[in-house]
């Protein structure tokens, strides 16, 4: 019998990239062929990421393809109305076109982020197994499901989302509960923007009935609550980059890895070093990025900060403040994007500030780093109270009166987390229960090989 061959779709952002090219090799493991479609545009940067030719079709036994996301090439994509809509209209006769004439290849299933489950009908109609993967937390799935229900009691608006009321919900009991104002789609500020994204959530909400099977990239132990509750849902994580015995393959960074700052970490000591980064959406304006650079520099620690080149708005000229790369040269090392995962697995590193991105978030749970909490939109205050309140493996940091998080605060609130003995071996057991769910024999290894087999079953 010829081998299954899967057809990976993630909805175009790094967030969503990373942990499906993880899956892809899971599944590559297990014995499949695995094509991973890429938009043209973020295949172009990936490749020049890693310096290789565009042209390239097979890294580390994945398969490359592209679709078009029907914007210019100028366009910004992190205008996510813009996006999602061209997306829709766009994509789909492409991706049609992929999945009939592939040459030779023959896909026998289709793997599709949430986020895109509009395409799992293409799959379905054309005979392919379809499987759906959720890449943040399993409780936010639960909340998406929940909309219709919301707006049928008055709490959300049917057109856009937006709260009718100013509200607390719980989804599921023990799960951290909701402010209808910080539901995920609530989050964007526009109101136009906002309610493109909520109509496409909730297309794909319902689109998402056309999967075979839902996995997600959790744990049991994690969000015990939500699988006792949803046990259609079936965890898979923490999904793990190492394959073939290799250390770490292709995970289609956006950005060019900053490598050397390894060998830096290597001579640190143990339990010491601060990791600051924010995912790849975070935008900083300049009062903000100051303070924190001030807060850094109080700590009088060392610490790895990822300033991405676009961290903030081109129309905002973000700068270190005035001496300060001077004062913090022999402690403090600022880069544009770090192998993260290598470095929350280093022994140097003692926290994390971190925008609480589900992908980070499991990052850091996996290897018992605790959190400093500094969430900026969509799923990241809900993160937050997974990891403040019910995990409590990190503390959150507050606001001022000017609604910013001082220098003082990130100073103080480094010191309180490194002393607390109870996160830190909270973190620890975590991590532990982390690492069972995806070892062999753990909960997250046998619903992969269960969610693998489903799909060889041709
Ligand atoms: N990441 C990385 N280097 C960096 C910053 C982030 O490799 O310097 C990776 C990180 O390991 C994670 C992903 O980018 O897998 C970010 O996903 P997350 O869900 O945390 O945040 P998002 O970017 O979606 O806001």
């Amino acid at each position: 019998m010829n081998a299954p061959h899967a057809l990976i779709l993630p909805y175009p952002a790094q967030g969503h990239i990373i942990p499906l090219m993880e899956l892809s090799y899971c599944l590559i493991e297990r014995g499949f062929h695995v094509t991973f479609i890429n938009t043209e545009f973020n295949h172009e940067r990936i490749f020049a990421a890693i310096s290789l030719p565009g042209q390239a079709k097979l890294i580390d036994g994945v398969h490359f393809v592209t679709v078009p996301d029907g914007l210019e090439q100028e366009e910004d994509r992190h205008d996510f109305g813009r996006l999602t809509t061209s997306l829709m209209t766009v994509t789909p006769s492409f991706l049609e076109k992929l999945m009939r004439n592939n040459g030779a290849v023959k896909f026998t299933c289709f793997i599709a982020d949430i986020n895109m489950a509009w395409a799992l009908s293409i799959a379905k109609n054309m005979g392919l197994r379809t499987a759906g993967f959720w890449p943040a937390a399993a409780g936010i799935l639960a909340a998406m499901f929940e909309i219709p229900k919301l707006i049928q009691d008055g709490v959300i608006d049917e057109e856009d989302g937006a709260p009718k009321k100013k509200d607390v919900i719980q989804v599921i009991p023990r799960l951290p509960p909701m402010d209808t104002i910080s539901l995920p789609w609530n989050s964007f500020n526009d109101a136009y923007t906002r309610k493109i994204i909520f109509n496409y959530l909730m297309t794909n909400m319902q689109a998402s009935s056309n999967a075979e099977m839902i996995i997600c990239n959790s744990f049991e132990g994690l969000e015990k609550p939500m699988f006792n509750e949803m046990p259609n849902i079936l965890p898979v994580g923490p999904l793990h980059t190492r394959f073939q015995s290799r250390e770490y393959p292709n995970l289609c960074q956006l950005w060019l890895e900053d490598k050397e700052c390894m060998a830096w970490l290597n001579s640190q000591p143990t339990c010491s070093v601060i990791y600051v980064a924010f995912g790849s959406i975070t935008i900083f304006n300049n009062k903000q990025f100051q303070e924190l650079a001030l807060g850094l520099e109080l700590t009088n620690r060392p610490f790895l900060w990822v300033v991405r080149p676009d961290l903030t708005n081109k129309s905002i000229n973000c700068t270190y403040p005035s001496g300060f790369e001077e004062r913090v040269a022999n402690r403090g090392r600022m880069i544009g994007w770090s192998p993260q995962q290598k470095v929350l697995e280093h022994p140097a590193i003692a926290c994390f500030i971190s925008h609480c991105g589900w992908n980070s978030t499991i990052e850091g749970v996996r290897n018992g780093v605790p959190f400093l909490c500094w969430p900026y939109f969509a799923d990241q205050l809900f993160n937050q109270s997974y990891i403040t309140n019910i995990w409590k493996v990190g503390l959150s940091l507050s606001l001022d009166e000017n609604g910013l998080i001082s220098k003082d605060e990130v100073g103080s609130k480094v010191e309180e987390l490194l002393k607390d003995r109870d996160i830190l071996a909270k973190s620890q057991a975590l991590k532990k229960l982390a690492q069972k769910s995806a070892m062999e024999g753990g909960s997250s290894f046998n619903n992969l090989n269960k969610f693998a087999s489903f799909l060889s079953d041709i």
